[in-house]
């Protein structure tokens, strides 16, 4: 355990003139863009950018522009006071925590049209949701230019349209993937989890029991997505879970809905739990594997 403090920035042009101070200084920049709320899953991905790089730039700032009205934005825990400590013990350099107004001021007006891999799966039930984060995510860059941005695959869908704005629009930051973290029982860390009743949290698991299902079947031979899509739903309605936004199996990079599992593919599930929207993922073994 480090326990340094770390440089606290709320003003966008202090962090630019920081970054460039440490890039001058020959400082290799990991960034982890966070709503803070922070768990096991948001410090694995600062621990995977301090062996990676040698000035980590931590950022929390609950994103406005990503949540529909009737989200839960003003709700989102916002337990600042710990997160700092956390990251004052793995001890990251600089924590950027803007007040709104600092990155949407009244006349803000510019948005970053997400790619294709958004309009799918999260981009139905919620039209906004990646436009909020396209945009928020490269004003991030654009204040921190880092070497490197580190993402957790728990936000699947989120990761390939990432991956594909800094394709697209020739970011030169490395977009690195993460691990998900889970529960000892399976279910993904999420700031959202703290949101569950018991009765919740004990049906909450059933995401992760149900992409186990799909991994297993594919394993066994089954390739038929119709199969595999029924038995996540069974897991899912089994456990008491009636809204379920999504139990599918995907093309691993487009996310386009598969009939069959012939390439690269991922199992993703979404449900409301109570009135908590949870999202999940496994990767499908391959042939080879
Ligand atoms: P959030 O604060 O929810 O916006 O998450 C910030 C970053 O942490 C995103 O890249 C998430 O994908 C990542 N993250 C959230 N939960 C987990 C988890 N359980 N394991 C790994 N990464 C995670």
């Amino acid at each position: 355990m480090t326990d340094k403090t770390p440089q606290i920035i709320t003003v966008a042009a202090e962090v630019q003139r920081c970054i460039r101070h440490a890039r001058a200084n020959g400082r290799h920049i990991g960034l982890v863009p966070t709503m803070g709320a922070l768990h096991e899953g948001h410090l694995s991905l600062v621990r995977e950018a301090q062996r990676n790089c040698d000035f980590i730039a931590v950022t929390i700032f609950v994103n406005p522009t990503q949540f529909a009205p009737h989200e839960d934005f003003g709700k989102y825990p916002r337990p600042i006071e710990n997160d700092l400590k956390l990251l004052g013990e793995l001890g990251v350099d600089l924590v950027f925590m803007p007040h709104r107004e600092e990155l949407y001021p009244a006349h803000f007006s510019t948005f970053v049209l997400p790619p294709a891999v958004a309009n799918r799966l999260e981009g139905e039930s919620r039209p906004d949701h990646f436009q909020g984060v396209t945009t928020i995510v490269l004003k991030l860059f654009n204040l921190i230019p880092a070497d490197a941005a580190f993402f957790g695959q728990k936000d699947y869908q989120q990761c390939q349209v990432i991956r594909q704005m800094a394709e697209d629009l020739n970011i030169p930051i490395e977009i690195r993937i993460c691990p998900i973290v889970r529960e000892p029982d399976g279910l993904a860390m999420s700031s959202r989890n703290r949101y569950l009743s018991q009765k919740e949290r004990a049906q909450a698991v059933s995401l992760s029991q149900a992409l186990e299902q799909a991994v297993r079947l594919v394993q066994s031979g089954t390739t038929e997505t119709a199969i595999i899509t029924e038995s996540m739903r069974n897991i899912l309605h089994n456990a008491g879970i009636e809204e379920i936004d999504y139990a599918t199996v995907a093309d691993a990079q487009t996310l386009d809905v598969l009939d069959r599992v012939d390439r690269p593919a991922v199992a993703l599930v979404a449900a409301r739990v109570g009135t908590t929207h949870l999202i999940d993922n496994m990767l499908l073994p391959t042939e080879s594997t």
